[in-house]
């Protein structure tokens, strides 16, 4: 768990106008704030930018009070969830969990990795899919094994980039209950983009709304859809 603070953060692609400008943000250790706005009003570029896959132009990042601008992705600690899943077509649903243990810097002795992946399983209900091979999972158990690699890690953050665009109104939902269920039993704190009114009123404890690279109103999810 960990208190995310963005302080007048800035991206700058080139010289256009700037895709995140100046955005001040105090995140709570397990708090669960979701990120919304319309497209292309740098959601993405903000979530890379704490998860360290894109440089910050400008302003600090804090994670527990310590500035981690310059750290690489893998000091910070983070887990991010992508749209696509991302996943290792080559690998089984176990390795694809197991992955971010077994990287060379990760150091976790080979029972434990076990032990943590049959948790995260646990918990995803992907107890009888952990030999299959992405493609031959539904969207909604691709989904799982990208959140199993991410809750393996007892990451300090996670980040989620519309995790169920890609799935049906069915599973959406079903995915919506199992991500609030997992973030109120781990306490991990997380920053999710959506464009999905339901999961932005449903899941966080605050909602932002980024516009143009303007962080516009931060706001509980009663305040913002519930005023009259
Ligand atoms: P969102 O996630 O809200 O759709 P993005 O963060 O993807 O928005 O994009 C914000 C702005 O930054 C957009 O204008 C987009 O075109 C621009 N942008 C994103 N990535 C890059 C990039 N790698 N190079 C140049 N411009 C980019
Ligand atoms: P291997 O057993 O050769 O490592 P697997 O594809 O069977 O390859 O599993 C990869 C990883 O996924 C395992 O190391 C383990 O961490 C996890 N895993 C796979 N199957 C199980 C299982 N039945 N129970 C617990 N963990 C499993």
């Amino acid at each position: 768990m960990a208190r995310i603070e963005l302080k007048n953060i800035v991206k700058k692609y080139g010289d256009g106008f700037p895709a995140v400008n100046d955005v001040s943000l105090d995140i709570a250790d397990g708090e669960f704030v979701i990120l919304v706005g319309p497209s292309g009003c740098g959601k993405s570029t903000l979530l890379r930018m704490i998860v360290g896959l894109e440089d910050i132009s400008d302003g600090d990042l804090l994670i527990d009070g310590e500035r981690v601008n310059d750290l690489a992705p893998r000091d910070r600690d983070l887990a991010m969830v992508f749209q696509n899943y991302a996943l290792y077509p080559h690998l089984t649903v176990g390795e694809n969990i197991a992955f971010p243990l077994r990287l060379n810097h990760s150091k976790v002795p080979e029972a434990e990795v076990r032990e943590r992946v049959q948790r995260a399983a646990d918990m995803l209900e992907l107890n009888e899919h952990l030999d299959r091979k992405p493609a031959n999972l539904s969207g909604g158990q691709r989904q799982r094994v990208a959140m199993g690699r991410a809750i393996v890690r007892d990451a300090k953050a996670f980040l989620f980039d519309e995790p169920l665009s890609n799935l049906d109104a069915k599973l959406r939902g079903q995915m919506r209950t199992e991500i609030a269920r997992m973030q109120r039993s781990l306490g991990t704190t997380t920053v999710y983009v959506t464009h999905d009114q339901t999961e932005a009123m449903t899941l966080g404890d605050r909602v932002a709304v980024l516009r143009k690279g303007v962080l516009q109103q931060v706001a509980s999810p009663r305040e913002l859809y519930e005023q009259p």
